[in-house]
């Protein structure tokens, strides 16, 4: 499977999972079409699903106008965002499973930017790595706003996000990192992984830092410390909760 990055809008990220083989794909988070189906012109490939993470329309923005090209694609969405999906046709609980191709993803419950948001993690295998589309909960560097949900229920999101392995590669859908690192120096001072990695990004320049790997973002990403001293020092708690709202509202307002 290859994964290809499609720019659109502002700063959102698609994502095209693709099966050279069979020449089929599927998208996820497609905020817009018109960049999708260009691709998919490009590779001759035949859609067969759209993944969405949730309802926000800079990622379901493009579902209908692709769904129309291609009216077999199934159409994925959580269970809690029925209703706010165009073309919703598959409706996702925690612990289901989707495929494309030959892999198998998992679906993660992770509410906490909306009520209803998904996850979809591929697991490795002996020739690919771990493969996490987690939409606006995980960015690199940083965290989704707590736009329907509440701190507890982000940590507890975050957290089945941090117990995957270290080297699985995180899809975000956005280019925010030069700034949450801009950020996350400010909070966690003393850490050498974190001046190492802004200077690495300040240094590329605008190049695209997605995907990103879980093993660098646990060393690296304030919203993945919550319960490391530095980050419970730099907010003055000691539960982990109220640290990572403390971190949230500090960024909300940087
Ligand atoms: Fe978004």
């Amino acid at each position: 499977m290859q994964i290809y990055r499609i720019s659109a809008l502002s700063d959102n990220y698609i994502f095209l999972m693709y099966d050279a083989t069979q020449q089929i794909a599927a998208v996820v988070d497609p905020g817009e079409a018109r960049p999708v189906l260009q691709k998919l012109e490009e590779l001759g490939a035949k859609l067969v699903a759209i993944f969405n993470t949730h309802h926000d329309r800079d990622h379901v923005g493009g579902n209908s106008a692709i769904h129309d090209r291609f009216p077999n694609a199934i159409v994925y969405g959580g269970i809690h965002d029925r209703g706010r999906i165009p073309g919703q046709q598959v409706e996702l609980n925690a612990g289901d499973r989707v495929q494309f191709s030959d892999r198998t993803a998992e679906v993660l419950f992770v509410p906490g930017h909306t009520r209803g948001h998904i996850a979809y993690y591929f697991p490795p295998r002996a020739d690919e790595p771990g493969e996490l589309f987690c939409g606006d909960t995980l960015f690199s560097a940083g965290c989704g706003r707590l736009k329907e949900g509440t701190p507890a229920q982000m940590v507890n999101s975050l957290s089945q996000i941090r117990a995957l392995p270290d080297n699985t590669r995180v899809w975000c859908a956005h280019e925010y990192t030069l700034n949450n690192l801009k950020f996350a120096v400010t909070v966690d001072r003393q850490n050498p992984d974190l001046q190492a990695r802004l200077a690495e990004v300040q240094a590329a320049q605008n190049q695209p830092t997605i995907p990103t790997h879980l093993g660098l973002e646990k060393r690296t990403n304030p919203f993945l410390r919550w319960d490391t001293p530095e980050i419970q020092a730099a907010m003055d708690r000691t539960d982990a909760v109220e640290t990572f709202a403390a971190l949230r509202q500090k960024k909300d307002q940087f």
